[in-house]
């Protein structure tokens, strides 16, 4: 799977036991739905992502080739990451992950 954005091959990389691929380029990574819902399953409320004023961007799904939607996450404004349409994979940029995680909902 190449990164959206360098278009680089991305290294799998095991967290909270499970893999997810990162991109050696710029550290951004990429999740699948099921494996954000995995990474969040030990809380006490399931991480559901709703992107706000979503928009098209020029990047691609790196799983389907869906086109990928930027948009603000619900209740962190400034945490804008990137969603697919269509499989609901989500990118998110270096540092976003660890903001995402600490998100109250
Ligand atoms: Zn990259
Ligand atoms: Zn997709």
């Amino acid at each position: 799977m190449k990164c959206p954005k360098d278009k680089v091959d991305m290294s799998p990389m095991t967290m909270l036991s499970t893999v997810i691929d990162i991109c050696p380029l710029c550290n951004g990574c990429w999740l699948d739905k099921n494996e954000l819902q995995r990474i969040t399953r030990s809380r006490k409320n399931a991480l559901e992502v709703q992107l706000q004023k979503k928009r098209k961007t020029e990047n691609r799904c790196p799983r389907c080739r869906g086109v990928l939607h930027e948009g603000a996450h619900q209740s962190i404004e400034d945490l804008m990451l990137d969603e697919c349409e269509k499989c609901g994979g989500i990118w998110l940029d270096r540092g976003e992950l660890p903001r995402l995680l600490s998100s109250p909902q």
